[in-house]
């Protein structure tokens, strides 16, 4: 049996360089190198170091403040949800006052803000703790997590139908149903027991694709409703669909390409990596979006609804 001092020093040799910052190791909590994780947080081979694991509850909170492979990811999350809780409070209080708002706009812009902190807060609760000694406790924050981001996606087709189709409300009634019908089914898949395993993988890319692709749809039917390209609200806000649609293609081939640590296996276990530009892409496509409902919102207002003949 090696005595305690001995697989003190034996950690520090493993920690590498990183026993050079103590201060960022608190006592109870270690790392570890992808070899030496539990099969279930083994996602990355390209990230060699810096794992959290084996961890208790508490331990998984502490590490908050530690400097481990997913403090950017974790970091990045809950400022996400400091902005768009902060965001949701000026536009209730300032924004939407001075835009003359309804009710409905209020309970939209409600509606919105709430998914996006949502999807913020599940991703918060599972890089925090998908190191949790249970593998049972790490899945359940991982379909968390699955389920947030498809919270985030209802966020932004909620307002964007909305206002796209502000003064045609047969067709916002179709669009806001089928988009909600959607996430319904989406909701019933994640929570199928295979759904999380590797074989699956595939299939949840096909399934977020579609989701997101799915929005094309009803951009199309809104640049033939409104008159086509030449018309004054698709040239203002057609750029705006597609600035959103690049950011999203960009999130999607970051996170599942693993580039680029997959050119720099080991260099880029604490920044760098694909998940963290990820996580940063999906802030700014909240952030684009909301932006961009603000824009639409402040244009129905101020421009009154065209007569549409009923259900072309
Ligand atoms: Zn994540």
């Amino acid at each position: 049996m090696p005595s305690a001092k001995m697989q003190k020093n034996a950690q520090y040799i493993e920690l590498g360089s990183y026993q050079y910052w103590p201060v960022l190791v608190p006592r109870g909590i270690r790392l570890y190198t992808y070899e030496q994780v539990p099969g279930f947080l083994k996602e990355n081979p390209y990230i060699t170091d810096g794992y959290r694991a084996y961890l208790t509850s508490r331990l998984c909170i502490k590490s908050l403040f530690i400097l481990s492979n997913e403090t950017v990811n974790i970091w990045s999350h809950l400022l996400g949800f400091c902005l768009f809780f902060t965001l949701g409070v000026y536009d209730l209080l300032a924004v939407l006052p001075t835009l003359g708002a309804s009710r409905e706009d209020y309970v939209i812009y409600s509606i919105g803000l709430f998914c996006f902190q949502v999807c913020m807060l599940c991703s918060v609760g599972y890089h925090l703790f998908c190191c949790h000694r249970s593998e049972k406790t790490s899945r359940r924050w991982m379909a968390l997590d699955y389920a947030g981001i498809s919270i985030g996606i209802i966020g932004c087709y909620i307002p964007g139908v909305f206002y796209a189709f502000y003064c045609n409300n047969y067709w916002r009634q179709v669009y806001l149903l089928t988009v909600l019908a959607m996430m319904l089914a989406v909701f019933f898949a994640q929570i199928h027991p295979h759904y999380l395993t590797k074989k699956w993988q595939q299939l949840r890319s096909v399934i977020f694709c579609a989701v997101a692709g799915y929005g094309l749809i009803p951009t199309v039917h809104w640049i033939w409703l409104s008159g086509g390209f030449s018309a004054d609200i698709v040239q203002e806000f057609v750029f705006r669909v597609l600035v959103m649609y690049i950011l999203a293609v960009a999130a999607i081939v970051f996170y599942t390409s693993k580039v680029p640590e997959r050119y720099f296996p080991g260099q880029l276990n604490y920044l760098g990596s694909s998940h963290q530009i990820w996580h940063i892409l999906v802030v700014l496509m909240f952030y684009w979006w909301h932006q961009s409902a603000l824009s639409l919102t402040n244009h129905r207002h101020s421009h009154p609804c065209p007569d549409y003949p009923h259900h072309s």
